[in-house]
């Protein structure tokens, strides 16, 4: 079977070659410095890997939406800030002003074993989105082998992502990509029984794929956040002004039909005519005309957080949305409690999977350690396509279904 990842392949092949790997650094920058680096700490051991191997490692990578190049999007501060956390003991981490080029060329030919270099932003050129074939054609010969590191990303069809890496013969995972996968097949495909879900947040239309795919599979769907008032309309309770996606009601009804026994729905809520409004109340059933839900109430919790913690050691939990609008304290105690149930399970012995960019920032901010979670999903829209059976040319090109 042809290698799929880093370390299928023996020392000796990596050993002097140039090795281009697809990383996401697409990180905040403000003023010439990175703000939060979670995504470069992530990709230390990949990197690390192949360079202790002796291998040459170019690293890609696109940050924001620029038109053309613009210097504002330069990857310069991620380069420094990779050279403080992955330099000295011999290493050398160079930048590159360019993606593709002579210059670039140039620059890799003098790299040593063990060497890295981060490649300018490839978004300064319209061509990486497009796919362009003389595009992947020039980053391709940059470089003898492929690694892709950058699950997030697999679900788009660009030159970094997929049109150069078809020019490769060793098309590789890194640790991120392949630890990813490893995970969300097992969700996808057979998930340890029992299978739980727990979803919250705003966007429907986002998760309703994978939702699709996980409820014929899930023993119990629990159901918080904005979304819940949708399925409440569905079910004929009056939710006020709360937040609804009219468009997916029928969606939400057709669920609730088939799948009635499964569905958790919150019973309490949380509200308050706005968010700035302070006069808060507590609501159980209807929620009055004027008025909406923020967050569940303490009844919805303690039914909510028995559900979730509970556990025979056995099983998986997989939670994507907060439960309120957790970003305000006043909001944030379903969303809190969630999260401590969701790490109680896990040292139960369940396995946990959270993904979402709120619902990562909300366990963060519900003091969660992220070693109270099996695995952390940073995979963010492609981790939903991939759970929703989409095409993931990012993941084809690697032979990885
Ligand atoms: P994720 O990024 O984890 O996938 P979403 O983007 O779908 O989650 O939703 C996150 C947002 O949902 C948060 O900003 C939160 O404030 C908001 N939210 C959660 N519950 C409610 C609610 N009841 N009403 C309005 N907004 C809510
Ligand atoms: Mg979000």
């Amino acid at each position: 079977m042809a290698p799929r990842t880093i370390m299928d392949v023996d020392d000796k092949s990596l050993e002097g070659k140039r090795v281009l790997v697809r990383v996401d650094f697409n990180v905040s920058v403000s003023n010439g410095s990175v703000g939060e680096d979670y995504r470069i700490r992530m990709a230390i051991p990949t990197i690390e890997y192949l360079s202790r191997r002796g291998a040459k490692v170019i690293l890609a990578s696109h940050l924001g939406r620029p038109d053309g190049r613009d210097p504002d999007y330069t990857l310069a501060p991620v380069a420094r800030r990779l050279q403080d956390i992955a330099g000295g003991a011999g290493i050398r981490v160079r930048f590159a002003s360019d993606c593709v080029g002579p210059a670039v060329e140039s620059e890799i030919s003098q790299m040593g074993r063990g060497d890295i270099l981060l490649l300018e932003n490839l978004r300064f050129y319209k061509e990486e989105e497009a796919n362009d074939g003389e595009f992947c054609k020039k980053l391709a010969r940059q470089a003898d082998i492929y690694v892709n590191d950058a699950f997030s990303t697999s679900h788009r069809k660009h030159a970094s992502t997929f049109g150069a890496a078809r020019l490769f013969d060793m098309r590789l995972a890194g640790f991120n990509l392949n630890k990813e996968v490893e995970y969300l097949s097992m969700m996808r495909e057979k998930p340890p029984k029992p299978f739980k879900v727990i979803v919250g947040g705003v966007k429907i239309k986002d998760k309703i794929g994978a939702l699709e795919n996980l409820l014929p599979k899930a023993d119990k769907v629990i159901v918080g956040g904005a979304v819940a008032y949708t399925f409440l309309m569905a079910k004929g309770v009056k939710t006020g002004k709360s937040l609804i996606d009219h468009e997916r009601l029928p969606w939400a009804e057709k669920a609730l039909a088939k799948y009635a026994d499964k569905i958790m729905l919150p019973t309490d809520h949380v509200t308050a005519q706005s968010p700035a409004d302070t006069s808060i109340m507590m609501v159980k059933g209807d929620i009055p005309d004027g008025m909406a839900g923020f967050d569940i109430g303490s009844e919805t919790i303690e039914h909510f957080s028995e559900e979730v913690s509970r556990s025979n050691g056995a099983g998986m939990i997989f939670w994507n949305g907060p439960m309120g609008m957790f970003e305000l304290r006043a909001f944030a105690n379903g969303t809190i409690n969630i999260a401590k149930s969701l790490a109680l399970a896990y040292w139960r012995g369940a396995k946990t999977l959270v993904g979402g960019g709120d619902t990562l920032a909300a366990l963060k901010k519900s003091g969660v350690a992220e070693n109270e979670v099996s695995h952390v999903s940073t995979g963010g829209g492609a981790s939903l396509r991939y759970l929703a059976g989409d095409e993931m040319p990012g993941l084809s090109v690697l032979d990885i279904k």
